[in-house]
């Protein structure tokens, strides 16, 4: 399908474009195709913010650049760190004004594994599913992202990166990390509800003569959109994909997802399967823990069921809830180990992600909620 870039003042944003895109544009434009590479490399390897500094380009070219596109027009409207600064966040104002969250998790190297620097990013502003417990569920749909817009908070960690490699404190021998090794498509929005920007997204991240990241180093989350599912399956670049279902039954989980009223769990299990036998890769199935609605023994077990017949190919990530309203609350460590000691009974792999970012409101939606509330009471 052709992707039709932005225009913001009349400007193509360069972001949203692959390369032989770029070199179309460039040849329409009356200028010669191999400056596409050129560019490109400026642009994801030498994460150049600015045409002026691209001093292979002929003067006349950089002007003609800056007159007319754009490298990821938005403006940062705040960051945040955590106190242990493994956890940085960003508000973004886009060119209309709409805000988003971006989110980079800095992970210190354990065991045989290197250190980690993986990016969440929003999809969309706002979101149109309603979950019960998220915060960006509760703001609404505002409209998709474009590409570029996806692609340029991926940018911007890797230049604050790039500028300054972090160094996990306590850890002195370890390399510093200066690169994004990971993305994962969770921050605000459903990734495959905007498919064809995301997957555009995908394929320019994933450009060798760009920014060159391994399809197994992407993560897409979904709230279970079944045809989308099936479609990503046939895609020929295979990223990793997670399924948020968080409860094991119909009931439940039509209780805090009304997308289940849609594409209710056999729908949706069906999809998984069909997902696993096409692509032969592991699906994980994200749960997050809200204290006595779907955290009980009773609701292990039933997970338990559901999931084992996909044997090796589940794997479960608990994640206690971020509370963002007074109706949820985290469990405790007890109710925790309890859930995952059941799910082991049954066969089924699992892990606990780690809390991190508390300190700056580090659940998707939750910084521009407040930021917005802030703003309202000071008018
Ligand atoms: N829309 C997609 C991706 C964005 S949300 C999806 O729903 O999968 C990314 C993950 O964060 C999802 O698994 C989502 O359920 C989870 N999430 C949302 N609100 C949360 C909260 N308050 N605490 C913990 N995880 C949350
Ligand atoms: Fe949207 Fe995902 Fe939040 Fe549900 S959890 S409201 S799908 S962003």
């Amino acid at each position: 399908m052709a992707i039709t870039p932005i225009h913001t003042q009349n400007k193509t944003d360069l972001l949203a474009l692959t390369l032989p895109q770029l070199q179309q544009w460039l040849v329409e434009s009356g200028e010669a195709g191999f400056r596409a590479k050129q560019i490109y490399n400026w642009l994801y390897q030498q994460l150049t913010p600015d045409f002026s500094l691209m001093t292979n380009l002929p003067q006349v070219l950089r002007t003609q650049l800056a007159a007319e596109a754009s490298i990821g027009p938005m403006i940062v409207r705040s960051e945040m760190h955590s106190k242990d600064d493994r956890t940085r966040k960003i508000l973004l104002e886009l060119a209309d004004g709409k805000l988003i969250e971006s989110v980079l998790m800095l992970y210190p190297p354990l065991g045989e594994n290197s250190a980690r620097a993986t990016v969440c990013v929003s999809t969309q502003a706002g979101c149109a599913f309603g979950c019960t417990f998220c915060a960006t569920g509760q703001m609404g749909f505002d409209r998709h992202l474009s590409a570029g817009e996806i692609v340029a908070q991926v940018l911007y960690f890797a230049r604050e990166l790039r500028a300054t490699p972090w160094t996990a404190t306590g850890l002195p021998g370890s390399t510093p990390i200066d690169h994004i090794t990971n993305i994962v498509l969770m921050g605000m929005g459903e990734p495959l509800h905007n498919y064809a920007n995301v997957m555009q997204t995908l394929r320019i991240l994933n450009s060798p003569e760009g920014f060159n990241l391994g399809a197994r180093h992407m993560t897409v989350s979904t709230v279970g959109l079944v045809p989308a599912i099936r479609k990503l399956s046939q895609e020929p670049l295979q990223v990793n994909l997670a399924i948020s279902l968080h409860a094991p039954t119909d009931e439940l989980r039509g209780q805090t997802m009304p997308v289940n009223r849609k594409y209710p769990l056999r729908e949706l299990l069906a999809a998984c399967q069909e997902y696993i036998a096409t692509t032969r890769r592991q699906v994980t199935f994200e749960y997050v823990l809200l204290a006595g609605v779907n955290d009980t023994p009773g609701y292990a077990h039933l997970l338990g069921e559901l999931l084992a017949p996909l044997a090796q190919y589940a794997h479960v990530n608990c994640i206690p809830v971020n509370a963002t309203s007074a109706d949820y609350h985290t469990p405790g460590p007890e109710a925790i180990r309890t859930f995952r000691d059941i799910l082991f009974e049954h066969g089924v792999s699992n892990s606990v992600r780690a809390e991190r970012g508390d300190d700056i409101a580090a659940a998707c939606g939750q910084l521009r909620t407040r930021f917005e509330k802030r703003n309202a009471s000071k008018q």
